[in-house]
C-alpha cells in the first residue's frame, strides 16, 4: 500500500442509506430526551432500542445476528446519531471492533456466542490494549499469560480502559510466557483474549479524566484464569490481530464529529446576518467539515470494496482531531465568555466541556505522531 486513494468526486450514496437516514433521524426526535453533548455516554436502554432496529452491527453476516447492510449504511447511522450526540458508549466499541475480530478471528462458537448478544445491545466490551509505559508501543505489554490446564493464568495490569467498569467482557492483549517464542522479537507470543470482566482476580479501579469524571479504568490482573475456548484467535498471533482491531477503531467516522454540537451552537449564537469575521471564521470550520466528511465517504466506500483503509483512516483520524481541537479554540475566539461546567446557559457548559475534552481527542486510539508515523511508512517515506 502506497499513496492514500482518497476519491474526491462526490459519493453517491445509495438509495436505501437515504431510507435509513430518515428512519434514524425519527428514531432520534423520539429519544430526542436521551441526546447529550457527545456520544460517550453510556445507556444501555438506547442500545438495547438500536438494537431492535437491527442497527447494531448491521454489516455483520446474518447468521451472526447481523443484517448485511452496507458500509454506506453504517455510516449514515453513525453520522446521525454522532450529529445528535446520541449515547452509544453501550455499543460502540463492540460494534466498530470487538465484535468484527470476533468474526475474524473468532471460533464458530464465539461468533455464535458474542456476536448475537452484541447485536441485540446486550454485551458491552471494552478494549485491554494499554499499560503504564505501553501506550503507544503496545508491543512492550507485560502483561503475560502462563498455559496451564485446560486455559491460561493471567498476571499484570491495563491503564486507560474506557468503561471497565461497566463492561462485561474486555478483549485483552498479553504475551505469553515461556512456550519457546523468540525473546527478542517484539511481537512474539503476543497473543489476545476474551475476558469476562466477573472473573475472579479482575479488579476495576476508577482513574478520573480532567472533567473529575470516571470514563476510564486501571485493571490489575492476578492469576486470572481464562480457559482455552476465550483464546481469540491463535496464541502468538495477538499482534497481527491487534493491528487489524486498531483499523477497525480508526476507520470509523466518529474523528471529526464529536464536537459537532458545539459548532451547530456557535452557528446559532452567530445569528443570520453574522459580521466578516464570524463568518469567514465559522465558514473555514464547516467547509473543513465538508473535506473531512468526503474524506470519510471515501473510506466507507473502500470498507464497501472490501479494501483496507489503514492510511486513508490514520489521515482522517490526524485531520479530524486536529479539526476538533479547533473548535473550541475558534469559539473562545468569536465568543469570549468565562467557561463554566455547571453553567445553565448550553454554550458556557459546552465551551468548558470541549476545551476540557480537547487534549483526550489525539491521544485515545493513537497519538497525533504514531499516525503521523504510520502514514509515512505508508507513503514509503520510512
Ligand atoms: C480518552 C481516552 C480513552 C482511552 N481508552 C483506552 C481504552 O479503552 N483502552 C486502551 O487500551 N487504551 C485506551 N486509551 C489509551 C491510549 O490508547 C494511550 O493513552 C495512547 O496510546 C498513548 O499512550 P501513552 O498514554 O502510554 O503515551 P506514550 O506512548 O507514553 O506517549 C507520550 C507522548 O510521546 C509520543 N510518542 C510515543 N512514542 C513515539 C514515537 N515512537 N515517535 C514519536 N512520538 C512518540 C506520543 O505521541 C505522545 O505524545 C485511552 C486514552 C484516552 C485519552
Amino acid at each position: 500500500m502506497a499513496t492514500p486513494m482518497f476519491r474526491f468526486d462526490p459519493v453517491e450514496l445509495p438509495p436505501e442509506a437515504l431510507v435509513l437516514r430518515a428512519e434514524v433521524r425519527d428514531f432520534l426526535k423520539e429519544h430526542q430526551h436521551l441526546m447529550g453533548f457527545s456520544k460517550s455516554s453510556f445507556n444501555r436502554d438506547f442500545s438495547r432500542a438500536m438494537g431492535k432496529r437491527g442497527w447494531i452491527g448491521m454489516t455483520w453476516p446474518k447468521q451472526y445476528g447481523g443484517q448485511e447492510r452496507s458500509a454506506f449504511e453504517r455510516y449514515v447511522l453513525i453520522e446521525e446519531m454522532l450529529a445528535a450526540g446520541a449515547p452509544l458508549s453501550a455499543h460502540y466499541i463492540s460494534d466498530r471492533q470487538s465484535g468484527p475480530n470476533i468474526l475474524r478471528y473468532g471460533t464458530e462458537e464465539q461468533k455464535q456466542f458474542f456476536c448475537p448478544k452484541i447485536v441485540a445491545g446486550e454485551l458491552t466490551f471494552c478494549i485491554g490494549m494499554s499499560e503504564p509505559n505501553s501506550g503507544s508501543d503496545v508491543s512492550a505489554t507485560r502483561t503475560r499469560a502462563l498455559k496451564v490446564d485446560g486455559g491460561y493464568k493471567i498476571n499484570g495490569s491495563k491503564l486507560w480502559t474506557s468503561n471497565a467498569h461497566r463492561s462485561d467482557y474486555a478483549i485483552l492483549f498479553c504475551k505469553m510466557t515461556g512456550g519457546g517464542y523468540d525473546e527478542t522479537d517484539r511481537h512474539a507470543g503476543a497473543t489476545q483474549f476474551l475476558l469476562e470482566m466477573k472473573t475472579p482476580g479482575v479488579d476495576v479501579r476508577p482513574v478520573l479524566n480532567l472533567l473529575g469524571e470516571h470514563h476510564f479504568n486501571e485493571i490489575f490482573l492476578t492469576d486470572v484464569f481464562v480457559p482455552d475456548d476465550r483464546l481469540l484467535g491463535k496464541e502468538g498471533n495477538g499482534w497481527n490481530q491487534l493491528t487489524s482491531e486498531l483499523a477497525f477503531e480508526r476507520s470509523a467516522p466518529d474523528r471529526f464529529l464529536v464536537l459537532f454540537q458545539m459548532l451547530r451552537e456557535m452557528v446559532r449564537m452567530a445569528g443570520p446576518t453574522p459580521d466578516k469575521a464570524t463568518a469567514a471564521a465559522l465558514g473555514k470550520l464547516i467547509s473543513q467539515l465538508a473535506t473531512l466528511r468526503s474524506m470519510s465517504l471515501s473510506i466507507a466506500g473502500m470498507l464497501h470494496e472490501g479494501l483496507q483503509p489503514n492510511n486513508e483512516s490514520a489521515v482522517v483520524k490526524d485531520l479530524g482531531t486536529r479539526y476538533e481541537q479547533d473548535i473550541p479554540v475558534v469559539a473562545r475566539q468569536l465568543f469570549p465568555t468565562e467557561p463554566e461546567l455547571e453553567a445553565v446557559e448550553t454554550y458556557v457548559s459546552m465551551i468548558a466541556r470541549s476545551t476540557m475534552n480537547a487534549p483526550r481527542l489525539s491521544i485515545q486510539g493513537g497519538t497525533r505522531e504514531i499516525l503521523r508515523g504510520i502514514i509515512a511508512r505508508g507513503l514509503g517515506l520510512r
